[in-house]
């Protein structure tokens, strides 16, 4: 599909049309626009940013005592390697806790799975890892609109699991969160995976 290019109903969005000509029909519409950190505070400061504060794996920037966690900081991630723009409640949670305990004398490197969750409406959605390393999808479960319950893994050019979403499922958090953080190779178990009835603790 092309990308949208304006919506259109008669007093209410009914539908989608994209740049292509296509129409999809549609009862309402979500914009998922993202978040822009405001680095006004940075001005005149010779704190390091990109598009968010830059931060090392112990949310320390380039500037000595200055810490930074949360929406406005890009945490160095170890299990990805690169610095990470993780505008979600939980990398706030982890990366505020983590600032707090170093600028208090501790010395803890950030060793999350980033972790996020929300609900639409009754829906509820969740994800681990990162989708910018997804090379192939598979799914397991059942992705029908009336009762979505299903978990999609993400896997990675090398064959690992990079990424974990679940949308209407709950239960297996812990071992979801562990084939992300594992970087768990999936050669060989694609069917395991893809099968709701088989154990997924076992792959790790
Ligand atoms: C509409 C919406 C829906 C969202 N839904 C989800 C979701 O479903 N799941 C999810 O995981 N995340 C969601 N998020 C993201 C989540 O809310 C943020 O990731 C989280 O709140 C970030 O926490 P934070 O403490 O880093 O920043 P914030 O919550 O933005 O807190 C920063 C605080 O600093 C204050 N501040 C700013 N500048 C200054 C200054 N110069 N001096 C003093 N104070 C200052 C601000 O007023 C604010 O109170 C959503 C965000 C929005 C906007």
């Amino acid at each position: 599909l092309s990308p949208p290019q304006r919506l259109e109903g008669d007093g209410r969005v009914q539908r989608v049309v994209l740049s292509g000509g296509e129409v999809v029909d549609c009862d309402f519409a979500i914009a998922a626009v993202g978040a822009v950190p405001n680095k006004d505070l940075l001005h005149g400061t010779p704190i390091a940013a990109g598009r968010a504060i830059l931060a090392d794996a112990y949310c320390r920037t380039n500037v000595p005592g200055i810490y930074a966690a949360g929406d406005c900081a890009a945490v160095f991630d170890p299990l990805f390697g690169k610095h990470r723009m993780l505008d979600h409640w939980d990398n706030a949670i982890v990366t505020g806790k983590l600032a707090g305990r170093n600028m208090a004398g501790m010395s803890e490197p950030y060793s999350a799975v980033n972790y996020f969750f929300s609900d639409v409406f009754e829906l509820s959605l969740s994800a681990w890892g990162d989708s910018r390393h997804i090379d192939r999808r598979l799914l397991r479960g059942t992705p029908n609109v009336d009762s979505p319950d299903f978990i999609e893994f993400g896997v990675g050019a090398e064959g690992r699991i990079v990424q974990v979403l679940v949308v209407g499922h709950s239960g297996e958090d812990e071992t979801l969160r562990d084939l992300v953080g594992k970087r768990v190779k999936v050669n060989g178990n694609e069917e395991a995976l893809k099968d709701p009835k088989s154990d997924l603790k076992g792959l790790l």
